[in-house]
C-alpha cells in the first residue's frame, strides 16, 4: 500500500515510508574512522546555525553530532528492530530541540507503524528538527528519506531532519532558499517518479531512494548530508 494522505497540524504529523520487496545489501562502510574534533556547544557550527548565527552557506562539509544525541538514536533504531526475528518492526522518532544550554536533544519519542509515525511537535524548548527511523521487515538498510517526509519537513518548518536506517542515517537542512510550503502530493509523486527511474536504471532501493531525495534537495533548496551512526555527517550536496 502506498502513503496515504496526511493531515499536517502544529502539534503532529505523519512520516511515511514505501515498501520495498526486494532485500539489498547494505552500503559499503567507511574505511578507517574520522578524527573527533571536539567542539563545545558555543563553537560548534551545527548549534550556531539552528540558533540562526550561522548562515548554512558557512557550514562545513563534515556535521558532528553530540554522543548522547547518537545514543538516543540508536537507542530508537534497537527499538525498531527488537521484534524483527518475529517479522515485525516499528518506526520510532521524536522531536529535535535545543534547550537552554544549546544541548540538541531528542524530546517527545513515540513508536508507530512499520511504514509511519505521528511525530508529537509541541515541545518546550526550542524544535529545530525531527528524527525518526525506518526498518524494514525484510531487514534491509540504508533506506532514506520518502518524498512525504521531506514535504513534512519543509511544511513544518524545521531545520535538520534525521533518519537512521540500520548504521546509515540520512540529514537534510534547510536553507533560506526552501519554499515555505510544498503540496505534498507534488513531492510525493516527484519523488516516486524520480526513485522508479532509478530503479529502472538497474539502482538498488538505497541508491534509488537517495538519488530521489537528492532531485528534491535540489528542487527545494535542502542541503543533504549522510553518513554512518556515531560517525560526522558529509555533505553530498548543497543549494
Ligand atoms: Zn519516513
Amino acid at each position: 500500500m502506498p502513503c496515504k494522505a496526511t493531515a499536517v497540524s502544529e502539534s503532529s504529523l505523519r512520516r511515511c515510508i514505501e515498501p520495498f520487496d526486494e532485500l539489498r545489501a547494505c552500503p559499503e562502510p567507511a574505511e578507517g574512522t574520522a578524527p573527533v574534533e571536539m567542539m563545545t556547544s558555543k563553537t560548534d557550527p551545527l548549534i550556531e546555525f539552528l540558533r540562526g548565527r550561522r548562515s548554512w552557506r558557512d557550514l562545513p562539509e563534515e556535521l558532528t553530532l553530540p554522543d548522547d544525541l547518537w545514543h538516543q538514536m540508536d537507542d530508537l533504531w534497537q527499538r525498531s528492530i527488537a521484534r524483527i526475528a518475529e517479522g515485525q518492526v516499528s518506526e520510532w522518532g521524536g522531536v529535535l530541540v535545543l534547550d537552554e544550554s544549546d544541548n540538541l536533544r531528542l524530546v517527545n519519542i513515540v513508536q508507530g507503524t512499520s511504514r509511519a509515525i505521528m511525530l508529537q511537535l509541541a515541545v518546550q524548548d526550542t524544535r529545530v528538527g525531527t528524527f525518526h527511523t525506518h526498518p524494514q521487515p525484510s531487514g534491509i538498510t540504508g533506506i532514506a528519506f520518502s518524498g512525504v517526509d521531506l514535504a513534512d519537513a519543509i511544511n513544518t518548518g524545521e531545520l535538520l531532519s534525521i533518519v537512521q536506517s540500520g548504521e546509515e542515517v540520512f540529514a537534510t537542512l534547510r536553507t533560506d532558499a526552501t519554499p515555505m510550503f510544498v503540496e505534498w502530493k507534488e513531492v510525493a509523486m516527484q519523488y516516486g517518479f524520480s526513485r522508479n527511474e532509478y530503479v529502472g536504471q538497474g539502482m538498488s532501493e538505497q541508491d534509488a531512494t537517495r538519488y530521489a531525495d537528492l532531485d528534491l534537495c535540489v528542487a527545494y533548496a535542502l542541503a543533504f548530508y549522510c553518513g554512518r551512526a556515531f560517525e560526522p555527517l558529509v555533505e553530498e550536496y548543497r543549494p
